[in-house]
């Protein structure tokens, strides 16, 4: 067994696990993630592409946004256009003044890498039989490395290893509470090297949802919703393409832009909240504390807000010698949580055709957009949301 010690080991190399690094490297708070997979892999990854402003600005703070200034694209708000109804735009900038950014996981993924690269960070890469000893005493992390075991000693774990991986499950059971609602459907989505709509655009249609988002200038994202139960190879490009563009307006179906894909994949839906993200020494943040259904764009944003309040603790702790903001970490993140949570959960609900679905759901579904269209309280109150609540002092 090699022994070694740091102050802070952060299980996961996931957004969540290197940001966390990088702020705690910055402020000289030694640190080590161990994330069980290669960096190509974790590279790989085509996932979220949505930032809200105070992601933005994180990344602003940390250096982290030079290629997001440079080549992402900063939107005043997103469009939802609905079968036989006018268009809707969330208007960011007029309702908050603030904007969002297009700008890809993937690229701040390899940005976060160079960057904790080229100021020496401890990432083990590939680690295996990661597992978590004596949270609430002595805490320190074992793990095998090219064969070899290994026990990392440390004051702190930060859990970072998303919805599967093993530092929830080391809260007790009769500790935790998990809150979850499964979706019956999934988004299908594909990659294609095409330029962008103009706007992120929710459709709502009677076959289902539909959705576009960008990557950058040569890079789009689109979704249709469809049975959990389809397979990848149910769906080819044409079934795709077909199945999307009806669910479009004409106006808007016109200005796609199709072509092969260069990935597809099927997501789950999920709204899933486990409480406390705090036992003892060990704190959870990003996915392994919560999921949300894509619709809102806010797995990745909460991932970083977690981040926020925990290097804020920890930085706090190691810093200026106060536990104030650890002992409440956890209430504090669950409130942004269960917010981004619940306009999430209400646009799935708005935007989606759910199986078991009656004409009184269906009423309520409308009602909910009428009053979009309609009011202009209601109009605020879903910027302010999507934009993403402020990080609270
Ligand atoms: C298809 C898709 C589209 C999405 N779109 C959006 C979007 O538009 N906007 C948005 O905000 N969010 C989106 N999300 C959600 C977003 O990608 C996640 O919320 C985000 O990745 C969470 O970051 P994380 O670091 O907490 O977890 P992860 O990215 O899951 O990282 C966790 C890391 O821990 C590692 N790990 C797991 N188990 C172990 C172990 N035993 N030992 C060591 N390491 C381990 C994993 O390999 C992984 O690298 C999307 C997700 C998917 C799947």
């Amino acid at each position: 067994m090699k022994d070694a010690k740091t102050r802070v080991a952060i299980i996961g190399g996931g957004p969540a696990g290197l940001m966390l690094s990088h702020i705690l490297g910055v402020n000289g708070i030694a640190n080590v993630v161990l994330e069980r997979q290669s960096m190509a892999y974790v590279a790989s990854r085509i996932r979220a592409g949505v930032l809200e402003y105070g992601t933005a600005e994180l990344l602003k703070e940390y250096g982290l946004a030079d290629r997001m200034l440079r080549e992402g694209k900063a939107k005043n708000g997103a469009l939802i256009v609905w079968e036989n109804r006018p268009d809707f735009f969330i208007d960011l900038k007029k309702w908050t003044g603030k904007q969002m950014w297009a700008w890809g996981q993937t690229n701040i993924q390899e940005d976060l890498h160079d960057m904790l690269t080229a100021s020496g960070a401890k990432m083990v890469h590939e680690a295996d039989e990661v597992a978590l000893r004596d949270v609430t005493g002595n805490p320190s992390v074992t793990y095998v490395k090219d064969g070899i075991q290994h026990r990392l000693s440390c004051d702190f774990i930060c859990g970072c290893d998303g919805f599967h991986g093993p530092s929830r499950q080391a809260i007790p059971r009769d500790v935790r509470r998990e809150f979850e609602r499964v979706y019956p459907f999934g988004w299908l989505g594909i990659l294609v090297e095409r330029p962008p709509l103009e706007n992120f655009t929710y459709a709502y249609h009677s076959d289902g949802m539909a959705m576009a988002a960008q990557r950058n200038p040569m890079l789009s994202r689109y979704y249709v919703q469809a049975p959990i139960t389809d397979r990848i190879e149910d769906w080819s490009d044409d079934r795709f393409w077909e199945a999307l563009l009806r669910r479009f307006p004409n106006d808007l179906a016109s200005q796609v832009q199709t072509g092969p894909s260069i990935e597809k994949s099927m997501a789950p839906l999920r709204s899933f909240v486990s409480e406390p993200l705090r036992w003892g020494k060990l704190f959870l943040a990003g996915d392994a504390g919560h999921i949300v259904p894509p619709t809102g764009a806010k797995g990745l944003n909460l991932a970083f807000s977690d981040v926020f309040y925990l290097s804020r603790a920890l930085c706090t702790h190691y810093l200026e010698g106060s536990d104030h903001y650890l002992d409440c970490y956890s209430e504090m993140a669950l409130r942004r949580i269960w917010a981004s949570e619940n306009i999430s959960w209400r646009l799935t609900k708005m935007l989606h055709i759910f199986p078991d679905d009656d004409p009184f759901d269906q009423r309520m579904r409308e009602s909910d957009y009428d009053l979009l269209l309609g009011s202009e309280a209601a109009q605020k109150a879903l910027a302010y949301e999507y934009l993403g609540l402020p990080f609270e002092d």
